[in-house]
């Protein structure tokens, strides 16, 4: 039987990073994907017009940019090179003007102060309350909980930093924090945008800190692109890894975990083989694959299959790919072009949109986001051209079928004649596009149930301590020696490493203590 100390059911970024920290660790790890391809959402390949390179599925990386634990894997020392568009996030106004982040906060404070007089200043004050609390509020968020140094440090400066005022800032609804914060449409468009990257309503507590956070990241480290396409990133840590010592296989689906007196012995792949794992499996799936799944229930505590009925998905996802013979013909042109687009009519649209979603519709107007990809990284498409993205969502289980399905390619005719509203002659310059629709988002990757991109909601219901089911807020599993690696555990979805490296973090602490005992 073939036998090693980790096996890493898995290769997304959590994987990977997880891997990585093993390896150092002196390890010998074995990583397993099921996919012909390494990376899981991390991705990209000419696949949608020869000389287009499309990314497919996660593409802007701020949360990596700030992460301690991708920081920590100097991955520039692999070949990776981040780039950032000309201005980070854009939003064209009903006005006719655009709310735009730019590079430079002065920039971002100037056009806001610009469209309503006082935001400027209003802006500032939050890019300062940032410089304050910012790298603790990370680095405690991408701890595993409870973050104890992470957060002693925040506990530490906050009185001085509003103190109650700032923990209740943190709590706001999207749309209350945008209200008491701003005067004027573009930076409440801005915070909104932002917070409907996750799931939180804009009048639920969460939404707020969701926003802020994205849009103080934008604002201090970008939204940085590999330079080349999402693959580069994955190729850093895959040269990463096998440098330390790791090792990967493809096309080798896990179909059971092991366990044996309790402990997560080995891990069975599709054609039978057996692997030992000597001292851990660290699984990078979702948490219904898990619990239930690679793991039989006979292995697990009654109470876990009744709390995993509680478990919810995020929404669905359906997004389209475009080859573009040129770049968007905005009109009007944002100032300086973003690299990220939201379109968003109002506060109030995306409102009626999570209540179609909350009653199970598609949304008439929900947000949709772009990326503008060979704006932000000229490598991406032949001189001119832009290589773009675009994704919108829709309830879980909505939108089921081929990407051929009438409904799904309706779907996608809608999101194009939403760009056609503010770009006419958009269509004109369509050379191919690609759907990805929520089950063949699935086909790719088999932690997008549905197309849920996040691992499970991100509502406060469903993180920290609750993530993913009550009780189980750390990477540690009911089975010992196996660990939960994915973006189902805290701290959730999102390209920052945290959740794999909190698994490895986990599965050293936990192999140290073995040792102890059996001297
Ligand atoms: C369309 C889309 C756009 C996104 N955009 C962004 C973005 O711009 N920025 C950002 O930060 N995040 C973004 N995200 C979210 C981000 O990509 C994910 O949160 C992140 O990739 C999660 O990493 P992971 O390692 O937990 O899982 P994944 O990246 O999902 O990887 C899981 C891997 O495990 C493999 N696997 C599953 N089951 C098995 C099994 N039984 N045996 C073997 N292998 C298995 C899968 O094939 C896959 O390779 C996006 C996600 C999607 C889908």
């Amino acid at each position: 039987m073939p036998t090693t100390d980790a096996v890493v059911i898995g290769s997304g970024p959590n994987g990977l990073v997880a891997a990585n920290l093993l390896a150092d660790a002196g390890w010998d790890v074995l990583v397993l994907e099921e996919q012909p391809w390494l990376g899981g959402a991390v991705n990209s390949a000419a696949d949608v017009r020869d000389g287009w390179i499309h990314d497919t599925c996660s593409s802007f990386y701020p949360l990596a940019a700030a992460s301690p634990v991708i920081e920590s894997l100097q991955l520039e020392h692999h070949g990776l090179e981040w780039v950032n568009a000309p201005a980070i996030v854009g939003n064209p106004l009903l006005s006719g003007d655009w709310a735009v982040l730019h590079r430079d906060r002065d920039d971002t404070a100037a056009s806001l102060d610009a469209l309503c007089p006082g935001d400027g200043d209003a802006w500032l004050a939050q890019c300062r309350l940032w410089d304050r609390l910012g790298e603790q509020l990370v680095g405690a968020i991408t701890s595993p909980f409870p973050p104890v140094r992470a957060g002693l440090g925040l506990a530490a400066r906050a009185p001085f930093n509003g103190g109650l005022a700032f923990v209740r800032q943190l709590l706001l609804p999207a749309r209350q924090l945008g209200e008491e914060a701003f005067r004027g449409e573009a930076p409440r468009l801005l915070l909104a945008g932002n917070a409907a990257h996750a799931d939180i309503g804009m009048e639920s507590p969460g939404s707020g800190f969701m926003g802020w956070l994205l849009i103080m990241l934008g604002q201090h480290v970008g939204f940085p692109v590999p330079k080349g396409g999402a693959a580069e990133l994955r190729r850093a840590l895959v040269r990463r890894f096998e440098a330390a010592g790791g090792q990967t296989r493809r096309r080798t689906p896990v179909v059971e975990v092991i366990v044996s007196g309790g402990r997560a012995s080995a891990v069975r792949t599709g054609d039978g083989e057996v692997i030992e794992a000597r001292r851990a499996v660290l699984a990078d799936v979702s948490a219904p694959a898990l619990y239930g799944g690679l793991v039989s229930w006979e292995h697990l505590p009654t109470k876990l299959r009744r709390r995993m009925d509680g478990f919810e998905w995020d929404p669905g996802t359906i997004k389209v790919d475009w080859a573009l013979s040129g770049p968007i013909p905005w009109a009007p042109a944002p100032p300086v072009a973003p690299g990220t687009v939201h379109l968003i009519d109002s506060v109030d649209a995306l409102s009626l949109a999570e209540a179609q979603m909350a009653s199970g519709r598609i949304p008439d107007r929900g947000i949709m986001l772009l990326g503008q990809m060979a704006t932000t990284d000229p490598t991406r498409a032949p001189a001119g051209a832009e290589s773009l993205w675009a994704y919108t969502h829709v309830p879980h289980g909505a939108l089921r079928g081929e990407v051929s399905d009438p409904e799904v390619e309706a779907m996608a005719d809608r999101m194009e004649a939403r760009i056609e509203e503010h770009a006419p002659g958009f269509r004109d310059r369509i050379l191919n596009r690609r759907i990805l629709s929520p089950d063949e988002l699935e086909s790719r990757n088999a932690n997008l149930v549905g197309g849920s991109i996040n691992g499970g909601t991100a509502k406060p219901q469903q993180e920290l301590i609750f993530r993913p089911v009550p009780g189980l807020g750390r990477a540690e599993t009911p089975v010992r020696g196996l660990f939960l690696a994915s973006a189902a555990a805290h701290p959730g979805g999102g390209v920052h490493g945290a959740c794999g490296s909190n698994a490895a973090r986990a599965a050293l602490a936990h192999d140290r203590i073995r040792l102890r005992r059996s001297r």
